[in-house]
C-alpha cells in the first residue's frame, strides 16, 4: 500500500497526464497522442485508487469494471460516427446518475463515507458538497437523457416552448436552492428529496425548449455539467484525483461551449438559462422547399469544372459522415492534386453532429492536416477560389445567416461559399439540413447541384476524371 505522500504524487502525475491529454486533443495532429496520455493517466489513477486502504469489496469493483468495460467496448465498436453526439449525451447522463446515487448513499450512511460529525450526522462542509453534487448530478442526468432522446430521434427535435417558461424555471431554481440550504441546515431527508426531485424536473425543463440547431452547445454544456458533478463526488469521497479530473472536464466543456457560442453567435447566458434556441428551427423540421429552379449537373460536369480549376475548396458536412464518403473523397483529392489543382478543406466549427466531427472523418482517411483549415483561417479565400465543392453540408453554408434577419440562424457565422467563382453542391435532394431551413445557395446562378449520395458522387467524379 502506498503512503499518503506517494498517493498524492501519483495523483499529481495522473493529473498532469490528463492535462497533457487535453492539450493534445486541441489539435487533430496531436489528438492521437493526447488520447493516449488520457488513457494512461486514467488507468494510472484507477490503479492507485484501487490500492487505497478505504477501498474494499474488490469482487464488486472488478465485476463492475468488467461489465462496464464489455458494454463500453461493444457500444464503441458498434456506434457509427454519426451517432456519437447522442452516445456522448447518454454517457453524461450516467455520470450525473452516479453523482446522485453516491450522494444519496453518503447521506444515508455518512460514517461509511468518513464524512460524519461527532454525533454521526454530516459534517457542515460535506453537506454543502452533497447539496452541490446532488443537484448538479440530477440536472445533468435528466438533461442528458432528453438531449439523447432528441438527438436519437426518440423525441421531437423541435423546441417545446410555452408561456411563462423562464419564470417557471426561475421559481423552481429558487425553490431548489432554498430546499438545498434547508438540507444543509437541518440534514433532513424531506428537503434533500425535494431538492433532488426539483433538480430532476429542471434538467428536463431546461432542455425541452432547445431546438436541433442549438444542440451542439448543449451537448458540450452537459459535458461540462457532468465534469462538475464528478468533481462534487470527488469532494464527497475525499478523492483529490476525482476532483481534479472532474474540474478538468467541467472547465474544458465550459470553454468549448463558449467557443461554440461565439462560432454560432449565441449567448452563453441564454444556454445556461435554458430556452436557448427556442427561436431556432429545430432539428429535422422540414422547410417548405418551393418550386424555385436549380441548375442540376452530372459527375462529368463536375469533373470538367474541377479539372479546369486552379484552386478548389471543399466544404464537408454531415452528409459526408452519413455516406462514409471520406475515403472516396480523399482519392478524388489526391487525383486533383496530382493534376496540379490546389485543394483545401474548409471546416465549420459545427459542421456534422459534434465539434470536430469533420476533422475526425478526414483524419481517418489520412487527409493531410495542412490542407484542412478552420473557418476563420480560410473564409477570406473563397473570393479567390475557382470552385467550392459543398459535399453533404447545408446549414453551415446558408447565406440567410448573413442576409436575412428573420432567419432563425441569422447571426451564425457561415462559410462564404457563395463568393467562389463556381459552386458545386453534392447532396441527394433539396431537403433541408438539421436546422430545417431552405438554402438560397442552391438556387444561385453560379451553383451546380449534383444530386447523389456523397460517396457515389465522389467515385463518379473520380471516374470521369480518369
Ligand atoms: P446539415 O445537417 O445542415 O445538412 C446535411 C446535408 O447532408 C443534408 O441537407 C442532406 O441532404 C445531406 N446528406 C445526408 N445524407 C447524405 C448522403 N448520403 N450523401 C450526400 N448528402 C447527404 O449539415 P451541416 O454539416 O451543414 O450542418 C450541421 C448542422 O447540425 C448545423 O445546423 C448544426 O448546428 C447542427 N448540429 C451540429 C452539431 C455539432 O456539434 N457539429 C451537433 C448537433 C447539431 P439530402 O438529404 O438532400 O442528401
Amino acid at each position: 500500500m502506498l503512503s499518503a505522500n506517494a498517493v498524492a504524487l501519483a495523483y499529481l502525475a495522473a493529473s498532469v497526464l490528463l492535462i497533457l491529454a487535453l492539450k493534445g486533443l486541441s489539435s487533430p495532429e496531436t489528438a492521437r497522442r493526447g488520447n493516449l496520455f488520457g488513457m494512461v493517466g486514467m488507468a494510472f489513477a484507477i490503479l492507485v485508487t484501487l490500492q487505497l486502504e478505504s477501498v474494499h469489496n474488490y469482487a464488486w469493483i472488478f465485476a463492475a469494471i468488467a461489465l462496464g468495460g464489455v458494454i463500453g467496448g461493444v457500444v464503441a465498436r458498434r456506434i457509427p460516427m454519426t451517432h456519437m453526439p447522442q452516445t456522448v449525451a447518454f454517457m453524461h447522463s450516467l455520470v450525473g446518475l452516479s453523482a446522485v446515487l453516491i450522494a444519496v448513499s453518503a447521506f444515508y450512511d455518512p460514517v461509511a463515507y468518513g464524512i460524519a460529525d461527532a454525533v454521526g450526522g454530516l459534517r457542515p462542509a460535506s453537506r454543502i458538497e452533497l447539496f452541490l453534487g446532488t443537484f448538479i448530478g440530477a440536472i445533468t442526468f435528466t438533461a442528458s437523457l432528453i438531449a439523447f432522446g432528441k438527438l436519437q430521434g426518440l423525441l421531437s427535435g423541435k423546441p417545446l416552448v410555452f408561456a411563462g417558461q423562464h419564470v417557471l424555471n426561475l421559481v423552481l431554481g429558487v425553490v431548489m436552492l432554498a430546499a438545498g440550504i434547508m438540507f444543509c441546515v437541518t440534514q433532513g431527508w424531506l428537503p434533500f428529496l425535494l431538492m433532488l426531485a426539483i433538480a430532476l424536473v429542471l434538467g428536463v425543463l431546461l432542455i425541452v425548449p432547445i431546438g436541433g440547431a442549438d444542440m451542439p452547445v448543449i451537448v458540450s454544456m452537459l459535458n461540462s455539467y457532468s465534469g462538475w458533478a464528478a468533481a462534487g463526488i470527488g469532494f464527497t469521497l475525499g478523492n483529490n484525483m476525482l476532483i481534479v479530473a472532474g474540474a478538468l472536464v467541467g472547465s474544458s466543456g465550459a470553454i468549448l461551449s463558449y467557443i461554440m457560442c461565439k462560432a454560432m453567435n449565441r449567448s452563453l447566458l441564454h444556454v445556461l438559462l435554458g430556452g436557448f434556441g427556442g427561436e431556432a428551427g429545430g432539428g429535422g423540421a422540414a422547410a417548405s422547399v418551393g418550386d424555385r429552379p436549380v441548375k442540376a449537373g452530372s459527375a462529368e460536369d463536375a469533373a470538367f469544372l474541377l479539372k479546369n480549376a486552379r484552386s478548389v475548396i471543399i466544404v464537408p458536412g454531415y452528409g459526408l459522415a452519413v455516406a462514409r464518403a471520406q475515403h472516396a473523397l480523399k482519392e478524388l483529392v489526391d487525383k486533383l492534386m496530382g493534376m496540379g489543382v490546389e485543394v483545401k478543406f474548409a471546416i465549420h466549427p459545427v459542421a456534422g453532429r459534434m465539434p470536430g466531427h469533420m476533422n475526425v472523418l478526414l483524419a481517418e482517411a489520412d487527409v493531410p492536416y495542412d490542407i484542412v483549415h478552420e473557418m476563420d483561417e480560410i473564409n477570406a479565400e473563397f473570393a479567390d477560389t475557382d470552385v467550392a465543392v459543398v459535399i453533404g453540408a447545408n446549414d453551415v453554408t446558408n447565406p440567410a445567416a448573413k442576409s436575412d434577419p428573420s432567419s432563425p440562424i441569422y447571426g451564425m457565422p457561415i462559410l462564404d461559399v457563395a463568393k467562389a467563382e463556381h459552386v458545386i453542391v453534392i447532396k441527394r435532394s433539396l431537403s433541408p439540413g438539421y436546422a430545417g431551413l431552405d438554402n438560397d445557395l442552391f438556387y444561385m446562378d453560379k451553383t451546380m447541384m449534383l444530386f447523389d449520395d456523397a460517396k457515389k458522387a465522389s467515385e463518379a467524379i473520380l471516374q470521369a476524371l480518369d
